[in-house]
């Protein structure tokens, strides 16, 4: 086992165990780089040296395969792991057969692996508020305690986004180790415990796996996240079966100690270290590597992700996301587009206003936050709209009634008609009007027609939507929109995406064409004269 010079010099002033112990072996060392303040802090956080090749292995969202393949297999290498479970198998658009069961987790625990907390509802921290982290965490707290499973010390944020509130509420409830993405490995005596960073299973692979290990030494250890093997409900995290037993056995003939998270404890005194990086944990939030500034307005909660670059020539635009109610929206499907574009000096945001479906209540507090954002952020006077499924009704309506505040519409199987989705008779509740009565005055309230302002203004539209979508269809949609508001003279656009439904793939939320859009239409100043 080699121990770093560093924390060598650490651990044998340890043995003399006195303040000035430690000061002249240091100095004995001869190691100029070593102050007695960085002394302290090692001293105080760590427990023993860190060996090279230390691994943690981390498996999310509660798949079925992690009963089947995983838990078995990482018996097989007498690997230690963690698995973050939560409940997503309940939620109506899954399949409870995809997730473990609460017995099934229960065997996981016996036959010897950590179950760290994951929220009941996959819960993103960054739009959840504290007491409601509460109750997601407490959920899964009893369930542990009902199948007798020790409460979990460890916790690993859904999406990877990590927000100051959040942190607190993890510290108060005795989480000790709490993990997001970023970088491969984790340095105690620089990250808080509560921010534990991992190679997510994109940048994981039998391949690349020897790189990543090489990175496990100087006192740094190695965190691995993995979702299913195979994940079917979430196929853009999937991981096949043979890979990840080609990975466990890549850790094996590296000479790998692959860990559960709370075997951290043995090297790491978590409250210590809390108590030593306090100054790392953040006052805002942050997602997509960028801060996210949350306010009310009114009765409804709204967001602003700020630009990570800002454009040279001082313009501020903004992508305004619809709809905001869920925590999937914006949220991990989201990241590969939003990076991109919070890098290129765009700003995202948005607002919650429940299921409004376009209601003129909804527009109202629409206009409230395009104010707000315009007056207290200065971002651009004219917004593109990025109105995915029903967040269609939301922008379009208010776009209709605001043609000159919006820069370009750029939309995922947007919804352009109230009659094919969700149908009159959902929608008029938030309308304060009867079926027949929105019926009725359809001219003031469906997006297909509503759509000369937009042309006037001469604002481009650019509509991806699948042909196999049953929920909200193309023609009838984004087909029909795009029709119209080509007919009028309207510089728009659609990509019929073929043999794709209403669903999260890559050729709508990796879709090259749409972040070029914005790229180059979302600038005031460049917006095509065509
Ligand atoms: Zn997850």
């Amino acid at each position: 086992m080699k121990i770093p010079k560093r924390i060598r010099v650490v651990f044998a002033s340890l043995l003399v165990g006195s303040t000035a112990g430690l000061a002249g072996t240091a100095g004995a060392a001869g190691d100029a780089n070593v102050s007695p303040a960085a002394v302290s802090l090692e001293a105080s956080i760590l427990r023993g040296p860190i060996p090279d090749k230390q691994v943690v292995l981390t498996f999310d969202d509660a798949c079925i395969s992690h009963f089947t393949f995983v838990g078995p297999l990482l018996k097989k290498y007498g690997f230690g792991g963690t698995f973050f479970v939560c409940e997503m198998g309940s939620q109506k658009d899954q399949k409870p057969e995809d997730y473990m069961s609460w017995p099934q987790i229960r065997q996981l625990h016996d036959m010897g692996f950590e179950i760290g907390s994951h929220t009941r509802n996959h819960a993103v921290v960054t739009v959840t508020p504290p007491n409601k982290l509460v109750e997601e965490l407490a959920y899964i707290e009893n369930k542990c305690a009902e199948f007798g499973i020790p409460r979990p010390v460890s916790f690993a944020y859904p999406c990877y986004s990590t927000s100051g509130p959040a942190i607190t509420v993890l510290r108060e409830r005795g989480y000790l180790w709490a993990r997001t993405g970023g970088s491969p490995v984790y340095d105690p005596l620089k990250v808080h415990p509560l921010l534990i960073p991992c190679a997510s299973t994109a940048r994981n692979s039998p391949q690349s796996l020897k790189n990543l290990i090489a990175q496990a030494k100087d006192g740094k250890v190695l965190v691995l996240l993995f979702h299913g093997v195979p994940d079917v409900p979430h196929p853009w995290v999937s991981f096949e079966p043979s890979d990840l037993e080609a990975c466990m056995q890549v850790l094996k003939e590296t000479g790998c100690h692959v860990m559960a998270m709370r075997d951290l404890d043995r090297f790491v005194d978590s409250k210590k270290a809390m108590v030593q990086l306090q100054s790392k944990v953040p006052t805002t939030t942050c997602q997509y590597g960028a801060e996210r500034r949350e306010f009310s307005l009114g009765e409804n909660r709204a967001f602003v992700i700020l630009p990570t670059k800002h454009k040279a020539d001082g313009t501020k635009p903004w992508i305004w996301f619809a709809p905001s109610f869920s925590v999937k929206n914006p949220g991990e499907d989201h990241a590969w587009m939003f990076t991109q574009l919070l890098e290129s000096g765009f700003a995202i945001a948005g607002i919650n206003v429940g299921e409004s479906y376009g209601s003129p209540d909804g527009r109202a507090a629409y206009s409230q936050l395009y104010d707000h954002l315009v007056q207290k952020y200065g971002l651009s006077r004219k917004a593109c709209l990025l109105p995915q499924s029903r967040g269609g009704l939301m922008l379009y309506n208010w776009a209709a009634e605001n043609p000159e505040k919006v820069q370009c519409i750029g939309g995922i199987y947007t919804v352009g008609d109230l009659t094919s989705f969700p149908g009159l008779r959902t929608a008029c509740a938030p309308y304060h009007l009867s079926e027949a009565e929105l019926g009725a005055h359809l001219a003031e309230h469906n997006p297909i027609e509503r759509l000369a302002p937009l042309a006037k203004e001469r604002v481009p539209i650019l509509h991806l939507h699948g042909d196999r979508d049953t929920l909200v269809p193309l023609e009838k949609n984004s087909g029909e929109l795009v029709k119209r508001y080509q007919a009028m003279g309207g510089p728009g656009e659609l990509i019929v995406i073929p043999g794709k439904g209403h669903q999260v793939c890559d050729e709508f939320f990796k879709s090259q064409r749409l972040v070029d859009f914005f790229l180059s239409q979302g600038f005031p100043e460049v917006r095509s004269t065509k």
